[in-house]
């Protein structure tokens, strides 16, 4: 029986994983340096102004390391459930995050106010699925399409779906059994909405097959929105589905077997926004990170790593008197399609809107094979401001002496709803399963799997990366003068929000 991708991998990690005892010696006992310093608190006038020159040296690898490995901890109380260490949503280890980081501003509640935002977000699991010829045999290439609904053990006949199988007309003239499988190519629609005409048209499962003959790996992606009609769904590589389509026309009772034990349900999870109690209520310094991994793993560097940023920032930061008010923003779902975020800035007034200058998203900070990459923000694109944003990392990174790379905004994180609500918005990262263009290797060897735990970290590009977000927060709650005025008018808000600049495409396996 084949296994699911997931659980493959996991056992791929597990061996390379063990970290040895002396590297939890060297980090145990972890918060002591920090709380001796938060706990009594100076009152807020006899503070000192926040310098963003000084400001990012009292950021120290110690406190990145103790959380990491708080962190690591956290996602353990996953294992009785999920077999692994995990954050995912609706998890012991992503509930256990939240309390942790409402405990650490609980020890700075003189200083931040502290709102929990409650909302749903599906969640799935595929445990095993199998696709195979009919004398058992396994399909290569074949990948179960997450939030895929079960089906039990059958063997059907395999239809080739006219053009790509994105409207009705596409299903409408066929004839088919009960225990028909749909064979689409991928393009021009979502995957759910090929699956979902599908089932809608009677086919018990759908296997989509890649259109790039250069892609070896089949898809692997998700099926976003599943509704009543969806059905299991399996993706294969281009080279695959032609020799499918060549079994179809050979054969036209050709035949495949096809199970899929998974389930997709609506879960429960919160946001959490920290604001300083302190600073211009009217001119907001907006920056998030987000606090759930994906199932496979315990997402130390996805997002563990823009958590503990902000974290370190957050709690330095108490020391100081600040002329704009702070916003540190944990949003959760992410990786079910950037579901926290959205929904945070979608249930924002267009007044409280306006009251956010810009906002900043730290989403894997510490990859193994880094580069230090910056979201390249134009204020043509992108609403005025974003340009501004990038070019306060470039000039940090340049003045350190650092290389940059400069990357799209590709709609894989929780900027997306900012830009596309007028707000400006920007970013760095450290990188994902993508290639370091300086060796060739990939970013993140780790990324979405199980060995991204403690070890992954890159301890110099977190301490690099997280003084930069701490430049960055001091800097403009000190202040926002050089930095562009919102847009007041609100109908180029309210048009940038009806018309999406950074859609949503990707699939929760493409989210940072
Ligand atoms: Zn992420």
């Amino acid at each position: 029986m084949r296994i699911s991708t997931l659980v493959a991998t996991s056992i791929g990690c597990a061996q390379a994983f063990v970290l040895p005892q002396a590297f939890f010696d060297a980090f145990a006992a972890p918060a002591p340096v920090a709380d001796a310093s938060l706990w009594p608190h100076k009152p807020y006038f006899l503070k000192h102004n926040v310098d963003p020159d000084t400001f990012p040296d009292e950021i120290q690898l110690e406190e990145l390391n103790a959380t990491a490995l708080d962190l690591y901890h956290i996602a353990e109380s996953s294992n009785g459930t999920y077999g692994h260490p995990t954050r995912v949503i609706g998890s012991p280890g992503h509930w256990k995050t939240l309390g942790y980081i409402l405990h650490q501003f609980d020890q700075m509640r003189d200083y931040y106010d502290v709102t929990v935002q409650s909302f749903k977000a599906l969640n799935g699991k595929v445990s095993h699925y199998d696709l195979n010829y009919t004398n058992g045999e396994a399909v290569p290439s074949a990948q179960a399409f997450s939030l895929s609904p079960p089906v039990e053990p059958f063997v059907g006949t395999l239809v080739e779906i006219p053009n790509l199988g994105c409207s009705d007309a596409d299903f409408e003239a066929l004839e088919i059994s009960k225990d028909s499988i749909a064979l689409i190519e991928r393009g021009e629609c979502p995957f759910g909405q090929k699956s979902t005409l599908a089932g809608k048209h009677g086919f018990k499962a759908v296997v989509i097959y890649d259109n790039d003959p250069k892609s070896k790996k089949g898809i692997s992606g998700t099926l976003e929105k599943p509704t009543k009609h969806t059905v299991s769904t399996i993706g294969v590589s281009f080279a695959v589905g032609q020799k499918l389509i060549a079994g179809i026309e050979l054969d036209p009772e050709f035949s495949l077997f096809f199970y899929m034990d998974s389930f997709v349900k609506k879960v429960k999870t919160k946001n959490i926004i920290a604001d300083t109690k302190h600073g211009d209520p009217d001119n907001i310094v907006a920056l998030g990170a987000h606090t759930d991994s994906v199932a496979a793993g315990p997402g130390i560097n996805d997002d563990g790593s823009g958590t503990i940023s902000l974290l370190t920032v957050a709690k330095h930061l108490s020391d100081y008197k600040i002329n704009n008010k702070v916003r540190f923003a944990f949003w959760a779902a992410e990786e079910e399609g950037l579901v926290g975020s959205n929904y945070y800035v979608e249930k924002l007034s267009p007044e409280e809107n306006q009251k956010i200058r810009l906002f900043m998203d730290y989403d894997m900070m510490a990859s193994p094979n880094y580069q230090f990459q910056v979201y390249d923000a134009n204020n043509i694109d992108n609403p005025r401001g974003s340009e501004e944003l990038k070019n306060l990392y470039i000039d940090y990174y340049t003045s350190h002496g650092l290389n940059y790379t400069l990357i799209p905004f590709d709609g894989r994180s929780d900027y997306v709803a900012f830009i596309n609500h007028g707000i400006p918005g920007g970013g760095i990262a450290a990188g994902a399963e993508g290639i370091n263009t300086d060796n060739g290797k990939v970013l993140d060897r780790c990324y979405h799997e199980l060995c991204d735990d403690v070890n992954n970290l890159n301890w110099e590009a977190f301490l690099t990366n997280t003084q930069l977000i701490a430049y960055s927060v001091a800097n403009y709650a000190h202040s926002l003068k050089e930095f562009p005025e919102r847009e007041t008018n609100t109908s180029s808000v309210l048009s940038s929000a009806s018309a999406p600049k950074y859609p949503y495409k990707g699939g929760a396996n493409l989210l940072l």
